[in-house]
C-alpha cells in the first residue's frame, strides 16, 4: 500500500486565490491597523481565520440543494433531514436553527434561570456568553492535562470527574443539567474519550441530572476515538458516533463545523419535557420549527453533509493534515499544542518571539508577520482577545500567547500548507527583525474583532 494519504476527492469546481506582493500586504495591513480582522478576504491567500461555515460543499450538496423545498409549514427537506438527525442521534425531537449559538440561546433560556451553573469540559466563547447573559455561571472543569500546551495526552478533552461530583455534591440545586464538548474547541479542537463522556453520563444520572453535549465536531472526536480508545479501532464511525449520542439527553450543534454546510445549526431532544418552551422560544426568534431560520435548500445540503462528514476516508485525511502540518513545524523549531487536534493548529508564539515582551502582544505580532512574510491569516488567541485594558489604563494579560491556525473542510491541498509551512519556518527565520504592537484604539468587549494598532 503507498503510505502517501492523498486528498480523497477530485476537484470541480475551482475558485481562484489572488497573489500578492509583500509591498502590497505592507500597504493593505497598514489600512487594517494592523488587524487581520479587518482585511478583505480577497487580500488573504491562505484564509486559515476559522473553519466555521467555510467549507467547500461536494457536487452530491450542490445537487441537494435544487431539491430544497422551501414550504413554509411542513417542507419535505424538513423530514430528509430529520430523518438523518434521527438515525445518527436517537432523538426524538430535532430542530434546526440557524447556526450554533442560536440553538444554544433558544435552548438555554428555555431551561435555564439566574443564578443556575452549567459545568463542562470547557465552554466555547458563545456558550459561555449566552449563559452568563441569562445570569448562569459557566464553570470549566477540563482535566489538568488540557492546560499544558506541550504535554501530549490522548484525550485531552476529557473533564475532571471528580470535580464535577464535587459540584453536584455542594452546588447540585444549582445545576439544570450538565455539559460536554465534542470536540474540545476552546482547548484546541481536543477529543474526549468515549470512556470519560460514559462516566460523565453516568454520574449526572446518578444525581439526576440532563446531559447536553455541544457536537458541533462529532465526527472528528469520533475518528479521534477510533485511533486512539482500546476497543473502537475496527468499529465503524457511524457506530462510534450512534454509541455517543446514546449517553445524551440533548444536544446543540453548528453544522458548520462538521455538518459540512456554510450556515446551520440545531437542537435534538431525547424527550418531550423540554420541547414546549424550546418551540415557543424558537418560534420567537428563529421561525417556524420546520425551518428554522434556515432555507429549504440549507436543510438538504445539511441531510447530505452530516453523512459526508462521517466518512472515515475524508477524517483520516482531514486529522492527518493538521498532524502533519505539526510536524513541519516541530522541524522548524516551532512550538504548538500537542498532539495536533481536528480541526486546527495553534502555534505557541512564544516559541518564535522569546525576546518579545507580552506588553507588546507577541501572538499578534506573529499573526501580523504571517500575513505580511506569505498572505497567510491566523487568528491571535492571547493577550488581544482575552488580555483587558483596566479603567487605570493598565493592563491584563493572557496565561497563554497562541496563533490558531484552522482549517476550512475540504479546501486546500497539499501543497497549500507546504507553503504556510515554508511560510511559518521563514518568519522563524527572521524573528528577530519582528516588530511587536501597541493598541492604540480599543472597545470594551471583543477588542481583537476591531481594535486598532501600530508599531511599537
Ligand atoms: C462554532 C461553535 C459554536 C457556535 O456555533 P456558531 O455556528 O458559530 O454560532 C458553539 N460551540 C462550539 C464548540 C463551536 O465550535
Amino acid at each position: 500500500m503507498p503510505k502517501t494519504l492523498i486528498e480523497p476527492f477530485r476537484i470541480k469546481s475551482v475558485e481562484p486565490i489572488r497573489m500578492t506582493t509583500r509591498g502590497e500586504r505592507e500597504q493593505l495591513l497598514e489600512e487594517a491597523r494592523l488587524n487581520v480582522f479587518k482585511l478583505h478576504a480577497a487580500d488573504v491567500l491562505i484564509d486559515w481565520l476559522t473553519d466555521s461555515g467555510t467549507g467547500a460543499m461536494s457536487s452530491r450538496q450542490w445537487g441537494a440543494i435544487m431539491e430544497g423545498d422551501e414550504s413554509y409549514a411542513g417542507a419535505r427537506s424538513f423530514y430528509r433531514l430529520e430523518r438523518v438527525i434521527r438515525e445518527i442521534t436517537g432523538m426524538s425531537h430535532f430542530i434546526p436553527t440557524h447556526q450554533g449559538r442560536a440553538a444554544e440561546k433558544v435552548l438555554f433560556t428555555a431551561v435555564c434561570k439566574k443564578g443556575d451553573l452549567v459545568p463542562n469540559n470547557s465552554h466555547f466563547d458563545t456558550t459561555r456568553a449566552n449563559l452568563e447573559y441569562l445570569g448562569v455561571e459557566a464553570v470549566d472543569l477540563v482535566i489538568p492535562e488540557g492546560l499544558q500546551p506541550a504535554l501530549v495526552h490522548p484525550f485531552k478533552g476529557n473533564i475532571d470527574l471528580a470535580r464535577v461530583e464535587h459540584l453536584l455534591q455542594t452546588q447540585g440545586d444549582r445545576i439544570p443539567f450538565g455539559m460536554i464538548t465534542v470536540t474540545n474547541n476552546t482547548g484546541g479542537g481536543q477529543p474526549v474519550s468515549m470512556a470519560n463522556m460514559r462516566a460523565y453520563a453516568a454520574l449526572l444520572k446518578k444525581y439526576g441530572k440532563p446531559l447536553i453535549m455541544d457536537v458541533c465536531r462529532f465526527s472528528e472526536n469520533a475518528m479521534f476515538i477510533k485511533m486512539r480508545e482500546a476497543g473502537y479501532e475496527s468499529a465503524s464511525i457511524k457506530s462510534i458516533v450512534q454509541e455517543m449520542f446514546a449517553l445524551a439527553d440533548g444536544c446543540t450543534m453548528s453544522a458548520k463545523k462538521d455538518g459540512m454546510v456554510n450556515i446551520g445549526g440545531f437542537i435534538v431532544l431525547r424527550s418531550d419535557e423540554w420541547m414546549d418552551a424550546v418551540r415557543n422560544m424558537l418560534i420567537l426568534t428563529e421561525g417556524f420549527p420546520t425551518y428554522g431560520g434556515l432555507a429549504g435548500r440549507d436543510l438538504e445540503a445539511l441531510a447530505v453533509g452530516l453523512e459526508e462528514g462521517m466518512d472515515e476516508d475524508y477524517l483520516r485525511y482531514r486529522l492527518r493534515t493538521a498532524e502533519y502540518l505539526g510536524e513541519r513545524l516541530e522541524q522548524a523549531g516551532v512550538g504548538f499544542v500537542r498532539p495536533t487536534g481536528g480541526h486546527a493548529v495553534y502555534i505557541d508564539a512564544k516559541t518564535v518571539l522569546p525576546q518579545m515582551p507580552v506588553a507588546h502582544y507577541p501572538a499578534w505580532a506573529l499573526c501580523n508577520a504571517l500575513y505580511l512574510q506569505g498572505g497567510v491569516r491566523g487568528v491571535e488567541i492571547g493577550s488581544v482577545m482575552f488580555g483587558r485594558r483596566l479603567d487605570d489604563g493598565t493592563e491584563t494579560y493572557h496565561s497563554m500567547e497562541l496563533v490558531r491556525l484552522a482549517f476550512p473542510r475540504r479546501m486546500y491541498t497539499q501543497s497549500h500548507f507546504d507553503y504556510a509551512a515554508e511560510v511559518i519556518a521563514e518568519v522563524k527565520q527572521m524573528a528577530a527583525g519582528i516588530r511587536g504592537v501597541r493598541i492604540t484604539k480599543q472597545p470594551r468587549v471583543l477588542r481583537h474583532f476591531t481594535c486598532e494598532c501600530a508599531w511599537v
